[in-house]
């Protein structure tokens, strides 16, 4: 008998993000679903730097989490950015919450990802996302902790969303980040927009390669059928 050499190693392919959402896989998946456990009320620090505008939770609790296959992630902090960086059937919105949780075992990182679009009409009273940010954007020259329901980032219908595994979208690019994409964008005015973008000044990253990997839905996603 002849004995076949080993196949050659596969290469690595670099597992980046963000990435363009195109024909997702719909996936029930059951007990590894993503359950969002935010407690209501929560305390963070308000910063300014190359991300731009951002908050850092003050304790990482377990009152503050989310599970995602079978694991939990603390909610550590969030920041946005401005245009959005994942792209959804061929369209980029107008900006992107990131939402980052930290395993404490392991340190493997979960983002949630919540898309927002200047598409709504102005309302006589502020918009209450735009409305914190104006908020956030004072404390981080005062100093001054804020507090914040982090369930007003939610979007109507947040069991409809994206997964895969992919990196960070800044330096260092670490991969080992678990992704979760709202399908539901959040909707503000785009004047209260326009005058919270400056805010932002951080470039979106482009769409990576896929290089092999798939996005799941946790939804019959209606895109896969438009022509
Ligand atoms: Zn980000």
């Amino acid at each position: 008998m002849k004995i076949q050499n080993a196949p050659p190693p596969i290469p690595s392919l670099p597992q980046q993000s963000p990435i363009a959402i195109q024909d997702p896989i719909y996936a029930d998946f059951g007990d590894r679903k993503l359950d969002i456990d935010w407690s209501s009320s929560l305390e963070g620090h308000a910063h300014k730097d190359s991300h731009g505008l951002g908050i850092d939770v003050v304790e990482q609790a377990a009152d503050h989490q989310i599970q995602l296959d079978r694991k939990n992630f603390q909610l550590q902090s969030f920041h946005f950015h401005s245009p959005g960086e994942h792209w959804v059937h061929g369209k980029q919105h107008d900006m992107e919450l990131h939402l980052v949780h930290k395993n404490p075992e392991n340190g493997q990182l979960a983002v949630v990802g919540v898309l927002i679009d200047g598409d709504a009409p102005r309302e006589q009273q502020p918009d209450p996302l735009c409305k914190f940010l104006k908020d956030v954007d004072l404390a981080s020259e005062s100093g001054q902790p804020i507090q914040f329901d982090p369930k007003m980032f939610l979007p109507d219908d947040p069991e409809q969303y994206y997964r895969y595994e992919g990196s960070l979208t800044t330096a260092p690019y670490d991969s080992n980040v678990s992704w979760v994409i709202m399908n539901k964008p959040l909707s503000v005015s785009q004047e209260e927009l326009a005058e919270l973008t400056h805010l932002f000044e951080k470039p979106a990253r482009e769409p990576q390669q896929l290089n092999r990997r798939y996005v799941l839905s946790s939804f019959k996603d209606e895109g896969n059928l438009a022509p």
